[in-house]
């Protein structure tokens, strides 16, 4: 952050062996993506789809989409940490496009790292080079953060698996060409049984795109609807030892996600805050600039504070979990500070702007209504607490 006019931001310290990396994405953004996104609103939430495509296969081909992937996948061996920055420099950049240069919901998935040799070489190859994309099905109407009590269920028959059931507010459904689809199970007899994740074309026969839901800034979300979806052995993901553990197979990859969600949510927090600043520097009222008005200080310092907090969190999260010693309430600390804190830094900026930054195509205008889905996302405020009430004893 280049905020303080007195030196470094305390949150540089932990970012300093990657700075090289961020300042050559950073010049990505700025050379290639800002002139591509110029003529697209900010407040257009979604690239065309060829543009999106553009935008991942090129940044693969620099090495920055899916960067925490094996070289051997196409990726380029990064840590967890380099790539949290990257996010953040993502989200920071306030670039419609820089977010989609990045592998996210729509990108390669940890599950399929889990996946099979087969699964890996026809499935995560292609994600990690940014010529494939997916969507994730996981939610139902009737289980969202207790996302393990499905009712959509696999049925183990002699040729290999029936779905059926109904999946609700999966992004990308109309663009994936995969589904990860994670399903209860029935094996035919008595034997316990957990959930089980699958790999789908979209054009697999029995599944469809039911209703279309549209987010608060644009984002669609769609129902999916699983009627008598006959897949071969070979579609569940891991093979033989992912039936039933589909859990087990997503469960190293929460942490990731997590910190991944709270390193966006700290860049846009960072861009909300240059926002308000820049404004606070210009506008006059009463004679006097804005930003000498202490109510006005009050709303950028708190939010400078809360970002910068929020940023070491991140950072001193995703190093250890680098390091091997990341738990998970750790990351679940992370997002809930950095989604919360975004939150507030957005609505905070808006209100320094006054009616400007209300007026519909004003990038806060946009951010304030896309910032607000980070609190729901990879698990709601209210489970990361669950989450983090358990590591201090409280169950
Ligand atoms: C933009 C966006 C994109 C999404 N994309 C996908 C996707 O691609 N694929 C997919 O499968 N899903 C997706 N989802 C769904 C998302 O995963 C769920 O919305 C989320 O898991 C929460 O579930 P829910 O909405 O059913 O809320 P619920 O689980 O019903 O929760 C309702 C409220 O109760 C609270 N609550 C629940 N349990 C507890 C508890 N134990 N203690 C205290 N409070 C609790 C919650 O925090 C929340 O405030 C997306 C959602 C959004 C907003």
């Amino acid at each position: 952050m280049t905020i303080t006019a007195s030196g470094a931001a305390p949150s540089s310290i932990l970012e300093g062996g990657h700075a090289e990396l961020v300042d050559s994405f950073e010049t990505f953004i700025r050379r290639e993506l800002v002139p591509l996104a110029a003529d697209m609103p900010e407040t257009e939430a979604l690239p065309p789809a060829d543009l999106r495509s553009y935008v991942r296969k090129r940044s693969a081909a620099l090495g920055f989409y899916a960067g925490e992937y094996p070289e051997e996948l196409g990726g380029s061996d990064m840590p967890l940490t380099a790539v949290v920055l990257l996010h953040h420099a993502a989200g920071r950049s306030g670039c419609a496009l820089a977010p989609y240069a990045l592998g996210g919901s729509d990108g390669p998935s940890p599950l399929l790292r889990n996946g099979t040799e087969q699964q890996i070489q026809r499935y995560l190859v292609p994600l990690v080079r940014g010529e494939m994309t997916r969507c994730l099905a996981l939610t139902e109407p009737h289980a969202g953060s207790d996302a393990f009590r499905l009712t959509t269920v696999a049925v183990r028959d002699t040729d290999g698996w029936v779905l059926n059931g109904r999946k609700t507010f999966v992004s990308n459904a109309d663009r994936a060409d995969i589904a990860l689809i994670v399903t209860a199970t029935d094996l035919g007899d008595d034997r316990p049984t957990g959930s089980t994740a699958f790999v789908v074309p979209m054009d697999q026969p029995g599944l469809r795109i039911g209703q279309r839901y549209e987010g608060m800034s644009g984002e669609p979300m769609f129902e999916l609807l699983l009627d008598d979806v006959r897949l071969p052995p070979d579609a569940v993901i891991g093979g033989d030892r992912g039936v039933g553990a589909a859990t087990a197979l997503a469960i190293d990859s929460l942490s990731r996600g997590r910190l991944i969600v709270a390193a966006t949510c700290n860049g846009i927090a960072e861009h909300a805050v240059r926002l308000g600043l820049e404004y606070a520097r210009s506008r006059t009222a009463f004679g006097e600039r804005i930003g000498t008005y202490q109510h006005i200080q009050e709303h950028l310092v708190s939010s400078h504070a809360e970002v910068e907090s929020s940023k070491l969190l991140t950072l001193a999260s995703a190093q250890l979990l680098d390091l091997g010693r990341e738990a998970p309430e750790n990351a679940a600390l992370a997002k809930l500070t950095a989604s919360e804190t975004a939150v507030r830094a957005v609505d905070r900026a808006l209100q320094i702007h006054g009616a400007t930054g209300w007026v519909r195509g004003h990038p806060l205008e946009f951010l304030y209504r896309h910032v607000r889905m980070m609190t729901i996302i990879e698990g709601t405020s209210e489970v990361q607490k669950v989450i983090v009430a358990k590591a201090m004893g409280l169950h």
